[in-house]
């Protein structure tokens, strides 16, 4: 088998027609289903893949676990190094790698590219993360001769789930930092996207083997619920970190809770985006664009609700209407392109029955609403005026569909932002800082990310990036998140001959 002339630049990043989809104490290996990975934007082959079995789970497992007694005794710093050189291999292979990701997943170049770039921030991080993994010296009631510290000790293999929108920043948000940690990890990433998951394993890979380390500190699998459930069963994977829809993340939630194991969850988001009477509108009106139609509205930050105050509704939504219809739509990879296909057929078909139910809610489509008739997963972007209480509204439909709400006070756009089950993202547009302050506290959004004069989109890795409610309360990438892929283990050392105890008890 050969490939087409248009994929021959995959050869570049490890990729061949037909691929292996278990990396397995450094060999690729795969004895479960062979499956095809897609076009979204013409539903043609790319390449074949045969998936990881749960055998091949199993011995990739084994191997994973006796390579962290190895990985977590290196010192921190060196193991932030390690994380270096795999962002430098990631650095090199950029572009290839931003084409891969627009070809199979569906965004366009620019976004496919910017992932990648993520990917490689987030192995920046730990460099100076690796020697601040810092606990602290706590005075103990004890004295003299007594110290109590706490320290934070890696856990041993985390578990990475990922979905198919951000098939590899969100293992970079993940990874880097668990690895840095001294954690090994196992990744599985979305079925529909298994090259991007080979072609980022075997740079890993190569780093690691380049160090002379075992290549099964970095374990992945391409695979579907199967492999996913394994993971989330497994008692060697005492953290899984789970990004996907709120109904998958809960089942693995309580997988993992049985066996006490802990998990990290980055659930669906539905984002409202406010405007308020004094805001800059174009600014907000370009603001909307890119965080609605972005990735054909594919983000778990896709702005999905905009409310708008009522004084500014009438060109608000004018100027949106304008703009919506100077969006080109068309393959990913071509420059200009604003809006590539939705990413396989059933999103597609997904996108259809939304459309219906929203018209039986009595939703008013003011611009889009339809497939667009090709070969391809493409439909159009899509404007919606409808009542905040219209049941569809509280749901997340992974698509490029606003819904347009009127507001006449800011304590009641506030309701309607809190209103959904989702706590991803907000943003509010003004310029007074009594209500951007109001907005950001106590008062005012429930979510996990408030934003002020940005889209609801585009978060930098520097921040703990996350949200509240059916979002599932998991923080990743910067800050403090490093603290959850560690354990605390609270230390009280006694250097004397006498044993005071706590609480002044005198046990004989
Ligand atoms: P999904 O829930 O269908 O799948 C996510 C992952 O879970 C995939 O790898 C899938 O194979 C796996 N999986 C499926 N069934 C499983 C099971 N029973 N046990 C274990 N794993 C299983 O989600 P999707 O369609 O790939 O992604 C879109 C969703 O992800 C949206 O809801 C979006 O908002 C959300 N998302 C959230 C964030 C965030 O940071 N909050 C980021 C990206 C995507």
């Amino acid at each position: 088998m050969s490939f087409a002339k248009e994929y021959e630049f995959l050869t570049e990043i490890g990729i061949a027609p037909r691929n292996s989809g278990g990396f397995v104490d450094g060999y690729w290996k795969g004895s479960g289903s062979v499956v095809s990975s897609v076009n979204p934007a013409n539903n043609k082959p790319i390449a074949e893949v045969v998936e990881a079995s749960l055998l091949d789970y199993e011995e990739g497992m084994q191997a994973c676990f006796k390579a962290s007694n190895i990985w977590m005794q290196l010192p921190a710093p060196k193991r932030g190094e390690i994380v270096r050189q795999i962002g430098d291999a990631l650095r090199a292979k950029l572009e290839y790698l931003g084409r891969l990701l627009s070809l199979e997943m569906g965004k366009i170049l620019p976004e496919g590219i910017g992932e990648v770039q993520e990917v490689i921030d987030m192995c920046d991080f730990p460099v100076g993360l690796s020697r601040q993994l810092n606990g602290s010296v706590i005075p103990s009631e004890r004295n003299p001769n007594h110290m109590m510290l706490e320290m934070w000790n890696p856990l041993g293999v985390v578990g990475v789930i990922t979905a198919f929108n951000f098939p590899c920043a969100v293992l970079g948000w993940n990874a880097c930092i668990a690895l840095a940690c001294g954690n090994c990890v196992v990744w599985k990433g979305a079925p529909t996207t298994p090259l991007i998951t080979i072609a980022m394993t075997k740079l890993i890979g190569e780093v690691l083997v380049k160090n002379n380390l075992p290549a099964a500190i970095f374990t992945s699998f391409c695979g579907g619920a199967e492999i996913g459930q394994a993971i989330a069963k497994d008692t060697r994977i005492p953290l899984v970190s789970f990004t996907g829809s709120s109904k998958v993340g809960l089942m693995v939630q309580q997988t993992v809770s049985q066996r006490f194991g802990k998990c990290l969850l980055e659930l669906s988001g539905n984002n409202a985006l406010i405007v308020m009477d004094d805001a800059d509108i174009k600014l907000a009106v370009r603001s909307v664009l890119f965080a609605a139609v972005g990735t054909a509205g594919q983000r778990c930050t896709t702005c999905r609700r905009l409310l708008v105050h009522e004084k500014i509704y009438d060109s608000v939504v004018g100027q949106l209407l304008k703009a919506y219809k100077q969006v080109k739509i068309g393959d990913p990879l071509e420059k200009g392109t604003l809006l590539g296909p939705l990413h396989t057929q059933a999103s597609r078909e997904n996108f259809e029955k939304g459309i219906k139910v929203i018209k039986s809610q009595g939703g008013k489509i003011l611009t889009g609403g339809s497939i667009i008739e090709s070969e391809g997963n493409f439909v159009q972007p899509t404007i919606v005026e409808i009542s905040p209480s219209a049941d569809v509204v509280k749901e997340e439909l992974f698509g490029p569909v606003l819904y347009v709400l009127k507001f006449k006070t800011f304590e009641e756009a506030v309701e309607i932002n809190n209103s959904v089950p989702q706590g991803l993202s907000s943003s509010i547009f003004t310029r007074l800082p009594e209500v951007i302050f109001k907005w950001i506290g106590p008062q005012g959004s429930d979510c996990g990310i408030v934003n002020a004069n940005i889209p609801t989109n585009g978060a930098e890795i520097g921040g703990a990036f996350g949200g509240e409610k059916g979002t599932g309360g998991g923080r990743e990438a910067g800050s403090d998140s490093w603290k959850q892929y560690m354990r605390r283990t609270t230390c009280t050392i006694n250097y004397g001959n006498e044993l005071p105890l706590a609480q002044g008890i005198n046990f004989g």
